[in-house]
């Protein structure tokens, strides 16, 4: 017989934090159809009724907020302070969307142009119905909660199914929201492994999934998502550059190259993993690298590695490495089960795996390139797009060198700030992803647009949408088109 429940377990000590139950595709339907009539209650109370219980909710986020962290630290294995970093993130998110989802979507009169005198146009963005979530583990409150947070404030019920490795946490975040919402339930966790998942984004009755993890299982959401036409919220993988023009702060761009890259035992999608250093700052940068990195120990500074199959991955990649650059701090002895201790090797060539592939561990390459516009060219020659790091004092060259940088995100002369300012829309391009999270783009990411024309007034000798139409009103309207737009500028 099937297992019916799973563990969710400590990956720094093995044990057992909890067990949940493998909800099958009936559980998954049964959800989905609770989260249906939740949903039409939860568009019906209007934006300032859920933007009161949302900020409620954050509230309790909020005084809960160490208790969460623990539980995150046991699920994870990330360090409890960088736990109630993540909750600090996501209570300044959800506040911002509950502060700012009515001034978004709400309907507006816009500008109807020549041809539409007689119209007045409005534009609003209505709510989904059921919005499925489905999360990773890395960040198993901040990534998820980027969607949800977002999809709530903009009027949707939530079906959220956590990463098998975080169970816990999803269902706790869904169990506090029903202290603020207790009326239905209009946030729900579902759990299990993989074919949860697959059920959730199978139901017909989800109007949109956003999906957060890697792009190989992005694939495979995506097709099941077609079936019936389902859109989706891509937030996949990234394999992120550094980018240390000759201009920069080098020992603030050591710093905060070293925490972008090992933090969280490298396990961030918008984590370092590949620095370009121009030639002229090179040999300080290192200095100041292999300096700072002696002092950063796995299991002190940062977790284990919490899926226990990234191991091979991260090896496979520190191997083929070290077969071809030159070592600056551990190799592959730093993989010693569940932790992996630093790694930095240089001049690895461009077409291996450590370079091509994500890497998801405490490890970077570096590269050494002519100048800021070789760096650039390396880091775009990426299949993903996700965001990126430039540090120089040279604000308008830091800005231009951000803005060509094939991403979504990109931070100046600091790592993975983006991610702090809820104003922001974070998403990537190519194998990263599609489609926005936070800011306004993320509340409109889960609504649908409503575009109404209402006539005013007939406009005399110009009915032009009719059967009755005489040629001379439409004569009328090409001699007022080509005057008004015929004439070419050059
Ligand atoms: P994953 O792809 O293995 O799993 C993600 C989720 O999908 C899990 O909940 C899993 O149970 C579910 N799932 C697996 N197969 C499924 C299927 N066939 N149908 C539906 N659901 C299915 O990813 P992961 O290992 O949990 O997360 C790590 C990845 O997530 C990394 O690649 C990382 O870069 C990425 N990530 C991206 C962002 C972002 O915002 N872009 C944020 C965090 C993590």
């Amino acid at each position: 017989m099937a297992t019916l429940t799973f563990d969710s377990l400590n990956p720094a000590t093995g044990e057992v934090v909890g067990t949940h139950p493998k909800q099958d595709a009936t559980a998954v339907r049964e959800t989905v159809g609770r989260a249906e009539e939740a949903a039409a209650w939860w568009a019906a109370l209007g934006p300032a009724g859920r933007r009161r219980r949302l900020l409620d909710y954050k509230a309790v986020l909020a005084g809960r907020l160490r208790e969460l962290a623990a539980l995150v630290h046991e699920e994870t294995g990330k360090p409890v302070g960088d736990a109630a970093l993540e909750l600090v993130l996501t209570i300044t998110h959800l506040d911002w969307a509950a502060r700012n989802a009515d001034k978004v979507l709400r309907r507006r009169r816009v500008r109807t142009g020549m041809i539409g005198v007689n119209l007045e146009a409005t534009l609003e963005y209505l709510p989904l119905g059921v919005v499925g979530v489905i999360g990773p583990w890395n960040y198993p409150v901040f990534t998820p909660m980027g969607s949800i947070a977002y999809a709530l404030a903009a009027g949707n019920a939530v079906v959220f199914k956590p990463s098998e490795l975080t169970p816990g946490v999803g269902v706790r975040l869904a169990e506090l929201f029903a202290e603020s919402v207790p009326e239905r339930p209009v946030f729900q966790a579902v759990t299990g492994l993989a074919e949860t998942g697959a059920a959730l984004a199978a139901d017909p009755r989800v109007k949109k999934i956003a999906f957060t993890g890697s792009t190989a299982t992005a694939k495979r959401v995506m097709a099941a998502c077609a079936e019936n036409l389902t859109p989706i919220v891509a937030e996949c993988g990234g394999k992120d550059a550094f980018i240390v023009d000759a201009d920069a702060d080098v020992r603030a761009a050591a710093d905060a190259c070293l925490w972008g890259a090992l933090s969280n035992a490298g396990q961030t999608c918008v984590g370092v993993e590949r620095v370009y250093v121009v030639d002229a700052v090179y040999e300080p940068f290192m200095r100041e690298l292999s300096e700072r990195v002696a002092s950063v120990k796995a299991g002190q500074d940062y977790g284990p590695i919490t899926m226990p199959g990234q191991l091979d991955i991260i090896k496979r990649h520190i191997d083929d490495a070290v077969k071809s650059g030159r070592t600056v701090a551990g190799g592959p002895g730093s993989v010693r089960a569940p932790y992996v201790d630093p790694v930095i090797v240089e001049d690895v060539p461009e077409d291996s795996p450590a370079v091509r592939e994500e890497t998801f561990g405490p490890t970077i390459t570096v590269r050494r390139t002519r100048d800021a516009q070789e760096a650039l060219e390396l880091a775009n020659a990426s299949t993903y797009g996700l965001a990126g790091t430039v540090f120089s004092r040279n604000t308008r060259r830091a800005m231009e060198l951000a803005r060509l940088m094939r991403s979504g995100m990109t931070a100046i002369n600091s790592v993975i700030s983006f991610a702090g300012v809820p104003s922001l829309p974070f998403g990537g391009v190519g194998d990263s992803g599609f489609g926005r999270i936070h800011g306004a783009d993320g509340l409109r990411e889960f609504a649908r647009p409503k575009a109404i024309a209402r006539q005013r007034f007939a406009l005399p000798g110009m009915n032009l949408t009719s059967f009755t139409r005489r040629p001379e009103e439409l004569e009328r309207l090409i001699r007022i088109v080509t005057f008004l737009h015929g004439r070419r500028k050059r």
